[in-house]
């Protein structure tokens, strides 16, 4: 290769697999250590949509992905739990889980559902799909819960909803699971189907969860909550209108007083407490950053990144 070829794909590749400068989430927009202290229901943040909530008698789990192979396992490897990695971060920061519900089935949502089940004991709640990624990743029995649009399911002193919601666009391994998925699997066999928001509601605390960043108007009416929680992965190319829509849909229309994104790192990094946002190559996510900042400005909605890994109180009384 002449030597100017190769000096520019040394450029290329430095610009594709650069990360954002202003990411990790700036200071000023992570949640203030003196929330810790607050009364109210604890959340804890392990990247992608993974989120446990608990009012420290009941826990629910929202997904449960700790595995995180890389990008070249996903691209060139068959994929399967990786045990280490979920033991860990459950003894770090989940040792109780009663549910795992399950925004849908694709592998940063569904797959260590099984394990995670298995080892904390937990129901799993989710579409079919769901129910066969999390059997065939244990040996032992599940109790598995089908859900539907609007079904709601009691957990101590919370009710959680499930809404369906579309899938972010543009997507891929979209259709039915096959009925023999087993692991290790490709990446593509996880095909999603349905997929799920949630919200969580305590007397404590409202909390709505969009684990895949998309909307359809009047597909979370009546819904109101404290707190949203929204997926911005991969929405940095969309059009404004897209933006507004979201912002309406998951955010201004539910009375949200606190928006805290979610889904914005690079799921194929181990979970840490400073995680990487995904690169540019995939979304760029300052990009998002700046158009959501701005709305909840106009709005008067407080706007924070949650440090993973940080059992974080949060209240009604939002600052
Ligand atoms: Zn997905």
């Amino acid at each position: 290769m002449p030597p100017i070829s190769f000096a520019l794909v040394v450029l290329a590749g430095g610009f594709l697999f650069s990360y954002p400068k202003e990411f990790p989430p700036p200071e000023d927009y992570r949640v203030d250590e003196e929330w810790e202290g607050e009364p109210g229901i604890s959340v804890t943040y392990f990247g992608a949509s993974t989120i446990l909530i608990s009012d420290e008698k009941t826990s629910i789990l929202i997904d449960g992905f700790f595995s995180r192979p890389s990008w070249s396992r996903l691209v060139f490897r068959r994929i399967s739990p990786d045990v280490d990695r979920i033991t860990e971060a459950l003894a770090c920061c989940a040792k109780d889980v009663d549910v795992i519900f399950v925004s849908h089935s694709h592998h940063d949502h569904a797959m260590d559902v099984g394990v995670v089940a298995e080892r904390t004991g937990a129901d799993v709640v989710g579409s079919a799909s769901v129910g066969a990624i999390a059997r065939a990743a244990s040996g032992a029995q599940i109790n598995f819960i089908p859900t539907n649009d609007r079904q709601e399911h009691k957990y101590g002193e919370f009710l959680i909803t499930t809404f369906e919601t579309p899938h972010s666009e543009p997507t891929s391994y979209v259709g039915n699971l096959n009925p023999a998925f087993s692991y290790p699997a490709r990446v593509s066999d996880f095909r999603a189907d349905v997929n799920y928001s949630f919200l969580v509601h305590h007397p404590l605390l409202r909390v709505l969860v969009v684990p895949s960043a998309n909307f359809q108007f009047g597909a979370l009416r009546d819904v109101e909550t404290d707190v949203s929680m929204i997926s911005i992965g991969g929405v940095s190319t969309k059009e404004a209108d897209f933006f507004e829509g979201y912002w309406r849909e998951a955010v201004k229309e539910r009375g949200a007083k606190l928006i805290i994104p979610i889904h914005w790192d690079d799921f194929s990094e181990p979970i840490s407490s400073e995680l990487p946002a995904l690169p540019h190559f995939a979304d760029y996510v300052p990009a998002s950053h700046g158009r959501l900042k701005k709305f909840a400005l106009i709005d008067g909605v407080s706007y924070k990144y949650l440090r993973p890994l940080r059992k974080v109180k949060l209240t009604r009384r939002i600052k």
